[in-house]
């Protein structure tokens, strides 16, 4: 999910924000806090979009028990 108020800054970096099915092909609206994926050819609000930032930063376990 991405802050629609963050959208505009997170589209100005390429691969930041991602569509909900990954791609990061991704034209901001002019008007709205949502995004056309040019991939899906469909439009996406800023909430469905993925900020792969916080993506890659998902809580690790400790993996010994
Ligand atoms: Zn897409």
């Amino acid at each position: 999910m991405v802050d629609p108020e963050d959208l505009a800054g997170l589209l100005a970096d390429p691969y930041r924000v991602a569509c909900p099915n990954g791609h990061t092909a991704l034209k901001p609206a002019a008007t709205t806090p949502s995004a056309y994926c040019r991939s899906c050819r469909e439009s996406y609000h800023a909430r469905e979009l993925v900020d792969r930032r916080i993506d890659s930063c998902k809580p690790y376990r400790n993996g010994k028990g």
